[in-house]
């Protein structure tokens, strides 16, 4: 019999966060991977640590924990995979007009009376941080904390630590259906095998509901899809992670966009350089259920907008596209922590278009919460009973 203290539902950047907390407490983890790691939006990102990307507040204090846990993650994750962490490139969140500088202006007011260094800079100043940025922009907001992280390898990396201290992944190998003994979930089946674990977590990303209904819960979770458009390598273009002036607007107050082609595609968007140097354009913010293909419409409007900000975009070649499915939520906040009328059963998904961020944060309060019962921060804001769905019909648990 499979026998583990903790099962972890999905390979994304969460599941391995996660499963790297757990076995440095020391508990016997088996994370299940339907497809391969990093086959969910984890692989279909980019690495922004932003935490000036943030809703005032809870949001942006769980942002600014998870910062701190990055400045130590390279040191403390015993793997030779480079995880590419910079923590000082700067974020800039680039003003068109007017208009987008008042709004950005007022969010940078909340936003520093929660304890984060921004500043407004006028266009001049702009360019004396990041030079390729174009003169007929009115500002930006420069955030010096903001910073960036490979996604892949540092899944990779804590996959691979996590296996070094004894965790078992296993790929190819979805979760069909939960075990349930004496009212508590006890364990999961994939094909003809059953796994059997105190815990069961759900960290399925935007496939959360799926995981949920598996236990009679309706959870509030659905895919949003981002767009991405990859350049060729080119000389250093960029220093910092850059957003457009739209990009807090689509993010968090879509409602205010009168244009229905920039709301229908959510066209507010980053502009990355990688480090083979390679640009990264995107993602867009779609709402078109599990459909993650690539659109022309998107792709020419992102490679049109971009060219606005850095002109030097316009002399590149675009040489491929991807789309990812952000795992979101209702209120931007994630699902996290044990679902009370299901014991047994612990989510920690639902981290929308922030995930890379708050990965180790995420990994660390749920893996507290199941091993001491109680975290270091709080996670009640993130309860899955804060959404109090009705029973779904035909089917026996509930949160509610
Ligand atoms: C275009 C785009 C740009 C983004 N940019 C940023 C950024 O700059 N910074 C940032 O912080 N975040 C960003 N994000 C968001 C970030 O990518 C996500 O929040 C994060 O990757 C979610 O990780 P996850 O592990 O929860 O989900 P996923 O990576 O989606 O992983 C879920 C996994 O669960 C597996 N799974 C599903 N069902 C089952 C099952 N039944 N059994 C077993 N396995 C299952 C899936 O195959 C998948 O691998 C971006 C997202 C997109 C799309």
């Amino acid at each position: 019999m499979h026998n583990y203290d903790v099962i972890v539902a999905g390979g994304g950047v969460m599941g391995t966060a996660l499963t790297w907390y757990l076995s440095r407490m020391g508990r016997r983890v088996l994370l299940l991977e339907r497809v391969d790691l990093c086959h969910g939006s984890t692989g279909a990102t980019d690495g922004y640590i932003t935490p000036h990307t943030k809703q005032p507040g809870y949001h942006l204090e769980l942002a600014l924990e998870s910062s701190k846990l990055y400045e130590t993650l390279r040191e403390e994750i015993d793997s030779d995979i480079d995880i590419e962490l910079d923590l000082h490139c700067g974020g800039l969140q680039v003003c068109e007009d007017q208009m987008q500088w008042d709004l950005i202006s007022g969010n940078k007011e909340k936003l520093s009376a929660g304890g984060l260094e921004l500043y407004m800079l006028e266009i001049e100043e702009v360019r004396k941080i990041e030079p390729t940025v174009s003169p007929n922009m009115r500002g930006a907001m420069y955030s010096p904390t903001a910073g960036s992280v490979n996604p892949f390898r540092l899944t990779q990396a804590f996959a691979d630590h996590a296996q070094k201290m004894g965790a078992e992944i296993l790929i190819e190998t979805g979760i069909d259906s939960l075990v349930f003994d004496g009212g508590r979930v006890a364990g999961v089946r994939s094909g003809d095998a059953v796994y059997y674990a105190g815990y069961v977590v759900n960290c399925c990303g935007a496939w959360g509901s799926e995981l949920a209904k598996m236990a009679g819960l309706d959870l509030p979770v659905s895919p949003k899809r981002g767009q991405i458009i990859v350049s060729e390598p080119t000389a250093p273009l960029l220093n910092t992670v850059m957003q457009t002036g739209l990009y807090p607007i689509i993010k968090f107050k879509p409602e205010r966009i009168t244009d229905e082609r920039i709301f229908r595609l959510g066209l507010g968007f980053g502009i990355e350089q990688t480090r083979d140097g390679s640009i990264l354009i995107g993602g867009t913010r779609e709402l078109v259920g599990f459909d993650r293909g690539n659109t022309l419409e998107c792709i020419e409007a992102m490679a049109q907008t971009a060219q606005v900000y850095i002109p030097a975009i316009a002399d590149l070649h675009f040489i491929r596209c991807f789309s990812g499915l952000r795992p979101y939520t209702p209120d931007g906040l994630p699902v996290m922590g044990r679902v009370t009328q299901m014991p047994g059963l612990v989510m920690c998904c639902g981290h929308e278009g922030d995930g890379i961020a708050l990965a180790p944060i995420s990994g660390k309060l749920v893996a507290e919460e199941i091993v001491y019962g109680k975290t270091s921060f709080p996670i009640a804001p993130c309860a899955v009973e804060r959404f109090r769905k009705p029973v779904l019909p035909g089917l026996k648990y509930a949160i509610d």
